[in-house]
């Protein structure tokens, strides 16, 4: 298949092959194909960058296709269409206290007076974020998301991956960025590891921008700034690991915030998934592996999260009823990723979850009394306090606490410049996203995530490209077509007879068809051209197994985290289609 050798005979680099390191040659090195380094080889093309992106997974998107909630930002068109008061004061003035005060003020008001011609863009780019809802510590809506109401992950990763397609930028998968290449003090370059051929490249460049995301998936890392965290799993993927500001750090930055890393309290671990707050403000309670509670359910954050590990096995159930259920169109969704324990009645649950019956039904007739009573006399819980847990069928979650978003990193100022330790900027180098500290302080509000890595994606492009100077970028004019995706592992040789092949198989809700293309003997592509599944679920198996799929040519591929019984289907029907 021609594309997959275009990858490293990319036509627009100056490839040179001296022994093992190959060397190539470019304006703006970018680090990381997610959010906030997308956004940025988006920006730097446009204004007439030539820009190589590199990505250590197969597939672009990191943790950006992990986001649930939506892009905070204030006096936007859309909140004008929906006559929504807000301000760019009062956005500032609820992100800093959210973080705490320790925020660093003067990237928060870049932040601020920047999201809204962020909103702008990002829908001139082709970005849906028609809907605005409210989010946790902010005096006004303005968590701008798609239609809907749907999570935002899947379909901005989807937009900026389109947007850097079309415009043929350059991005090599599966290459690891491992060190800065500096020279009398200026940051000139990467150097990298295809991790497919285990070769070594050498990227020349005029400035770098560094957009490798958190370092929540890297234990040993975070348990270096918070001992309190060992053993807890993470909501990241597994790309979240902290190189790049391993890479800063050598190269003279200073870190900022390290210590401040958000954890959730109630992560479903086979799955990873994080079982909202609002569950339990709905009413529902919490059992240990005894069956008996052992805390108020609405404590905050950290303390719930110690609070889990001290019980045996340090892990909890979540116990609800059908009410709940029938209040909450969530569950459904916890339903069919296949995490919900059900049993007709509290005994048949107790069994279940290998919890005596009588403790169990116990338990919940005491905290019944209390809902009933309005007081909770053992912890002392006030709030979510409105329903008794009483029609069957019964439900049990097991929870214990993940790690979820670090805070801290990089310190970077206003222009995205990287700060060493005597807080000049390191020349030539530029950091955005999460993998930076500052712009959340001490605790992230949700919004805040997405809001931070494309409007300091689009900045460190700027600032880049000021940098250089207009006049001496190598520009695009020369660009020729180069392939912007590993779709297929090189190594994989042809196996498949070419033609299209449809194949179903049924998902939760309903049949879902696929259709499969094979060209030269790979598939090519992998569609789905029939299915009644939940978008918002769909999506992850549309962004992260089919690319999967099409890299390592098989059906036989890690399942989504949340999207078990369609990733099933899917597997089934792609494997059925490939048997023709
Ligand atoms: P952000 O939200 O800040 O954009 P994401 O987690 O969405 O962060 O994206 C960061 C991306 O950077 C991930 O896709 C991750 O795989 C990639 N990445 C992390 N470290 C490296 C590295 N050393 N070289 C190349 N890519 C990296």
């Amino acid at each position: 298949m021609k594309k997959i050798g275009i990858l490293f005979g990319i036509l627009v680099l100056c490839t040179t092959i001296f022994g093992e390191t190959k060397k190539y040659e470019t304006d703006i090195v970018i680090i990381g194909a997610g959010g906030a380094g997308m956004t940025a080889a988006i920006e730097a093309f446009d204004a007439g960058a030539n820009v190589i992106l590199l990505e250590k997974m197969a597939f672009p998107g990191g943790n950006t296709v992990r986001s649930k909630g939506g892009l905070n930002a204030a006096e936007t068109s859309t909140q004008k269409e929906m006559k929504i008061t807000d301000s760019v004061k009062d956005f500032y003035e609820d992100t800093m206290k959210g973080g705490k005060n320790i925020n660093d003020p003067e990237v928060v008001k870049y932040f601020t007076e920047n999201s809204a011609e962020t909103v702008e863009w990002l829908k001139g780019i082709g970005m849906d974020l028609n809907d605005v809802g409210a989010g946790a510590g902010a005096k006004n809506p303005r968590m701008h998301r798609p239609t809907g109401g749907i999570s935002i992950g899947g379909v901005l990763v989807k937009t900026l991956a389109g947007n850097v397609e079309k415009r043929n930028i350059t991005v090599l998968y599966r290459t690891e960025a491992q060190s800065l290449v500096i020279n009398d003090g200026k940051v000139e370059g990467v150097k990298a590891k295809d991790l497919v051929r285990n070769e070594d490249l050498e990227i020349s460049s005029k400035a770098v921008v560094i957009a490798t995301g958190g370092f929540a998936a890297n234990e040993e890392l975070y348990t270096k700034y918070r001992k309190d965290l060992k053993g807890f799993i993470t909501t990241n993927h597994p790309g979240a690991d902290g190189s790049g500001i391993v890479m800063a750090e050598k190269a003279g930055a200073e870190l900022v915030d390290m210590e401040y890393i958000q954890t959730n309290p109630t992560v479903e671990q086979s799955k990873a998934e994080v079982i909202s707050e609002s569950v339990r403000g709905n009413g529902a309670i919490f059992v240990n592996k005894k069956g008996v509670r052992f805390i108020s359910e609405m404590e905050t954050r950290d303390k719930l999260s110690a609070v889990i590990l001290e019980q045996p096995e340090e892990y909890v159930y979540i116990i609800f009823d059908q009410g709940l259920r029938e209040r909450m169109k969530a569950v459904e969704e916890m339903d069919q990723i296949g995490i919900l324990i059900t049993g007709k009645d509290l005994k048949e649950l107790a069994g279940k979850i290998s919890v005596e019956p009588k403790v169990l039904e116990d338990s919940v007739a005491k905290w019944n009394g209390y809902v009933k009573n309005g007081k909770d006399e053992e912890f002392g819980r006030t709030t979510g306090m409105k329903f008794v847990l009483e029609k069957g069928p019964f439900y049990a979650i097991p929870v214990a606490p993940g790690v979820h978003h670090t805070m801290g990193g990089i310190k970077i100022n206003s222009k995205t410049e990287v700060l060493g330790k005597d807080n000049k900027a390191i020349k030539g180098l530029y950091a955005a996203g999460e993998v930076t500290g500052g712009v959340h302080g001490a605790n992230r509000l949700g919004g805040n995530a997405v809001a931070d890595i494309i409007i300091f994606g689009r900045q460190a492009a700027k600032q880049s490209v000021e940098y250089i100077g207009k006049d001496k970028l190598m520009g695009n004019k020369n660009v020729g077509k180069s392939e912007t995706a590993v779709k297929v592992n090189p190594e994989l040789k042809a196996q498949y007879k070419d033609g299209t092949y449809k194949a179903t198989a049924k998902g939760h809700n309903g049949d879902i068809t696929v259709e499969v293309i094979v060209k030269d003997g790979f598939i090519d592509s992998i569609k789905a051209v029939e299915s009644k599944e939940t978008e918002m679920i769909f999506k992850g198996v549309e962004n992260e197994m089919i690319p999967a799929m099409i890299y390592n040519q098989t059906s036989d591929v890690d399942m989504v985290t949340g999207a078990t019984v369609s990733s099933r289907a899917v597997r089934s029907a792609v494997k059925k289609a490939l048997k023709n």
